[in-house]
């Protein structure tokens, strides 16, 4: 399948450019020092109407992932923060779309389009991260609903969410444990987000833990209907958003590439520009080009995705753009701070700042190995254990 930019496509790339280079360039160092929640950006990305960028026509989105990933890629050319405002928003969005009952649709994915509620994703737990079905965290029926008991760690944006979609386990039908997703709004009793933890990258949007001491969830705050489909439903809808966490490594690489360049060719050593060292050249050569093969995968995953494949067809394709495209953003970044020379390790400079959030989109959304192991498996097959 091919896939080209329409004039769509290219208005929002042109709108969001500019807005990155005029308004977000200027807070994104501001924002990493002092790991503040920007909401000067909320505010801007509101104003503009990016929230409801990928959302179906319905909500006045464009229902296009790739216009969704350009627009990721970006601001994340610049910062980091304001695109994962952008991504951390739509996260729940897709699980609601992809896994809510109608009521649930219409009472909070027009909050959502708008950018007037707030949400958050919550699976990790101490003990689990990428091992879901290793939570602890459950809901016991009761009249009307479910109470819920356990902890979460690492729940982003959950300091400033209005709801927070919360992964715990309950008895199945066949009396055996399933997941689903509950709707935790803001200020259920027994409901507490803790301390946010210190980050080495993507500080400007706060980490939390979750505690849930006896919280009545009422059973329309069950994502879905009964039976862990639901929460199915929800794994599958993250295939088809990967490219979104995708487009971000991208935006990341094509921001350190525009650093680097920039600085070498302002910098002298042994009587010449450092960017004239044919070393240096190839360098920035491999870099360009490690960028562009990553753009062209996400767009990619991004076209299969809005020509309506999905399931297994799109899995290990949406799994490799996120893994090859934040390998590349660590590769690229690396190798930025390399020919920043000192100055890339000094917080005087903003290249230390792409490095240490490329580290992060290696491990969030699944980590790369969890993506390596989704290709492989659609490659070989499952592991066969003797
Ligand atoms: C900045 C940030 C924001 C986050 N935001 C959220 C959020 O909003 N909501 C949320 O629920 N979680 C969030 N997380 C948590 C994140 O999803 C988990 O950290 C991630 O899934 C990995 O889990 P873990 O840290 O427990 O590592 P583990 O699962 O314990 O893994 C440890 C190491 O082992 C590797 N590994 C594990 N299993 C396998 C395997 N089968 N094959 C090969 N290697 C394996 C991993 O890749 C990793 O390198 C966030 C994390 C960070 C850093």
């Amino acid at each position: 399948m091919t896939y080209s930019l329409t004039d769509d496509h290219r208005q929002i790339q042109d709108l969001v450019r500019r807005v990155a280079r005029e308004k977000v360039a200027l807070r994104a160092d501001d924002i990493d020092r002092t790991a503040e929640y920007p909401e000067d950006m909320y505010a801007l990305l509101r104003e503009l109407g990016l929230f409801t960028v990928p959302f179906p026509q319905q909500y006045g989105g464009t229902g296009s992932m790739l216009s969704a990933c350009i627009a990721v890629e970006e601001l994340g050319r610049v910062c980091y923060n304001t695109a994962y405002l952008l991504v951390v928003q739509w996260i729940p969005f897709g699980a609601l779309l992809a896994g809510g009952t109608p009521e649930q649709r219409e009472r909070y994915l027009p909050g959502l389009a708008s950018g007037q509620l707030r949400a958050a994703f919550s699976t990790t737990e101490p003990q689990s991260g990428s091992d879901v079905q290793g939570i602890r965290t459950k809901a016991t029926p009761v009249a009307g609903g479910y109470r819920l008991d356990g902890a979460k760690i690492w729940c982003t944006n959950s300091h400033v969410a209005d709801f927070i979609l919360v992964a715990a386990k309950t008895a199945g039908t066949d009396g055996k444990a399933e997941i689903s997703l509950f709707i935790v709004d803001k200020g259920m009793r027994g409901f507490e987000v803790g301390r946010k933890e210190d980050k080495m990258g993507a500080r400007g949007i706060p980490s939390c833990p979750l505690f849930f001491d006896d919280v009545f969830i009422p059973e329309h705050n069950r994502l879905g209907s009964a039976g862990n489909q639901g929460f199915k439903v929800v794994m599958e809808a993250f295939n088809q958003s990967r490219p979104i966490i995708a487009a971000r490594g991208v935006g990341l690489a094509q921001g350190a590439l525009d650093h680097a360049t920039e600085f070498i060719q302002n910098r002298a050593a042994f009587g010449q520009k450092v960017s004239d060292f044919q070393g240096v050249r190839w360098m920035i050569a491999d870099m360009a080009m490690q960028t562009e093969a990553a753009r062209q995968l996400v767009y990619r995953a991004a076209s299969l995705v809005d020509a309506g494949v999905a399931g297994r067809e799109l899995a290990p394709i949406a799994a490799m753009a996120k893994c090859f495209a934040t390998d590349v953003a660590m590769r690229v970044a690396t190798d930025a701070v390399q020919l920043f020379g000192a100055a890339g390790i000094s917080a005087e400079y903003p290249i230390n700042r792409y490095f240490r959030d490329a580290k992060v989109l290696q491990i969030i959304e699944g980590t790369n190995q969890i993506q390596r192991n989704i290709i492989a498996g659609s490659v070989l097959g499952k592991p066969q254990r003797r």
